[in-house]
């Protein structure tokens, strides 16, 4: 009979928030297990690729490569395991195609992209500036200190004394939403509005849900350590962990599929994958969201009472239709931007298909695509039941009617997209369910109703004990930067839990 392998630490998963826990542990001596269900690392921050193009599955708008500071978590993480991505920086961070005319560009430079705002709003100058003033003091806070475990005294103990003033600052913005932080400088209904799509394109809800401490953190880092994009796409971040991972000891299996995670009297000790086997851990991290955790990995039957609570305060976000193209560079006016937000109807803000993301990452690295083409990731929000119950021709020719109404509308501003596509593969929630193990193809946690800023999210343990959750279903949320911060914290909180 073979002995079942017995590990300091297994991480369900291997997102960022699971390579980024992973890492840190291994380089503080822990013999770490990753086990990934997909045959490569990173999640949403994963890639495919198709006939001379390399696709990001989601992210491409990347913050925490920065070079200085203390919230350029990427970099710190990659440091950690003696590896590095090359960043390329991008110089404008999202060019918005909004209604009423409103086409503005985020500019790196702070000072530029106030002045950009302000020509728009020229009677609200002193509210922009104080608004977004307000965003950076936040940021800086979070910049002054070591990002670690909220759940380990120890470091608060020490971070409280080092940064006292810091400290005092987060705890005042952490129950704060953005748009109450927002009216008290901004009367323009249009402008507020703008400050609502400003959360709405990474938070995917309204700036009065959108929790002051993230939007301190993306307002503010996108004019510091900068939006930049990792030379040969957006999976090298989590291969090179990944690397980093084994040359530090310790071990990485993919196609291993959790199907379990096994308690005795209570407590995590260890998991069993579809293929039956087991491995025992003295820690066990999830890095699937909190609905797959505590819904399909333990019994649904006994999900703990503070989860039940949770879920009454935030429900699963929708998902996204995405559409993978490959376009002649005809198709892109000379000058064109990375990043676009596209939406010609306040009201459609965040109705299906309303909102459109583009990203167009060979325009930092041309290397992703063949010479003389561009990639172009457009997405827009989907709920999964639009898409179930169909049958196969009815399911392909929903996504074909889905696509050809993001692109016509994309012909905007892309005029000869249409006539211009080499490749088109489309996405939808049951792709990003499917291919990512997310339930219902789910972006993460959004709040139900309004509630106290980042005040409900929780850390990294979990009612059962020896088991910890890790990623977007955690503080502080979505995105690669913020799932890097939740990595750093769990990872904090399980060396202390195990001595090391
Ligand atoms: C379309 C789209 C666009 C986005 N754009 C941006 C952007 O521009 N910038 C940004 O910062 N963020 C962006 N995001 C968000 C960002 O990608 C995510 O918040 C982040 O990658 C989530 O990381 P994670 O570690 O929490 O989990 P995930 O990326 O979901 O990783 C979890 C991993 O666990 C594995 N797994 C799950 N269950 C099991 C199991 N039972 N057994 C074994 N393995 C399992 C999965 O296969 C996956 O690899 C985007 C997301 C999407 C979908």
């Amino acid at each position: 009979m073979t002995k079942t392998q017995e590990f300091d630490v297994i991480v369900i998963g291997s997102g960022i928030g699971g390579l980024v826990t992973a890492t840190q542990l291994a380089t503080k001596g822990a013999e770490v297990l990753v086990l990934e269900r997909y045959l490569i690392p990173g999640g949403s921050a994963g890639y495919f690729e198709r006939e001379g193009y390399r696709f990001d599955v989601g992210a491409s708008m990347i913050f925490g490569l920065g070079t200085h500071g203390t919230t350029n978590l990427l970099t710190q993480a990659l440091a950690a395991v003696n590896v590095s991505v090359e960043a390329i920086a991008d110089p404008v961070q999202i060019h918005y195609h909004l209604p009423e005319s409103l086409d503005l560009k985020v500019d790196r430079s702070y000072e530029k992209f106030l002045q950009n705002l302000t020509a728009y709003f020229r009677h609200e100058a002193q509210g922009i500036r104080r608004f977004y003033d307000e965003c950076q003091k936040v940021f800086q806070c979070l910049n002054s200190m070591e990002l670690l475990s909220l759940e380990e005294p120890g470091y608060l103990r020490r971070v409280f004394f080092q940064h006292p003033q810091a400290c005092l600052g987060l705890a005042k913005y952490l129950p704060q939403n953005v748009g109450d932080v927002a009216r008290r400088y901004i009367k323009d209904p249009q402008l507020l509005k703008f400050i609502d799509i400003e959360c709405y394109c990474w938070s995917v809800v309204p700036a009065d849900m959108t929790p002051m401490i993230n939007a301190g953190m993306v307002f503010s880092d996108r004019h510091y350590g900068g939006v930049n994009y990792p030379k040969g796409g957006v999976g090298q971040i989590a291969q090179k962990l990944a690397d980093g991972l084994e040359k530090a000891g310790s071990k990485i299996v993919y196609q291993a599929r959790v199907t379990k995670i096994l308690t005795e009297q209570g407590r995590a000790v260890g998991v069993q994958l579809a293929n039956g086997k087991v491995y025992r851990g003295k820690r066990i991290v999830s890095n699937a969201t909190r609905w797959d955790t505590f819904e399909k990995l333990l019994p649904a039957q006994q999900i703990p009472r503070n989860e039940k609570k949770w879920q009454q305060k935030y429900q699963k976000s929708p998902s996204f239709l995405s559409l993978h193209m490959g376009v002649k560079e005809s198709v892109l006016p000379s000058g064109t931007e990375c990043h676009h937000i596209l939406l010609e109807n306040w009201a459609q803000m965040t109705a299906p298909e309303g909102t459109i993301f583009v990203s167009i990452p060979t325009l930092l690295d041309p290397d992703l695509a063949p010479v003389g083409y561009h990639i172009i990731h457009a997405f827009t929000p989907h709920w999964i039941d639009q898409w179930q119950g169909l049958s196969d021709l009815e399911y392909e020719a929903k996504k074909e009617e889905a696509a050809g109404r993001i692109i016509d509308r994309l012909e905007k501003i892309f005029p000869g997209l249409d006539a211009g596509l080499d490749y088109l593969e489309i996405g939808t929630p049951r792709t990003h369910r499917r291919f990512l193990g997310r339930e219902d193809g789910t972006y993460g946690p959004i709040p139900r109703r309004k509630l106290r800023g980042l005040l409900g999210m929780p850390f990294n343990r979990t009612a059962v004990p020896g088991l910890y959750c890790v990623g977007d279903s955690t503080f502080p949320g979505q995105g690669l930067n913020a799932v890097a911060f939740s990595g750093f914290a769990c990872a904090h909180r399980i060396a202390v839990d195990l001595g090391l």
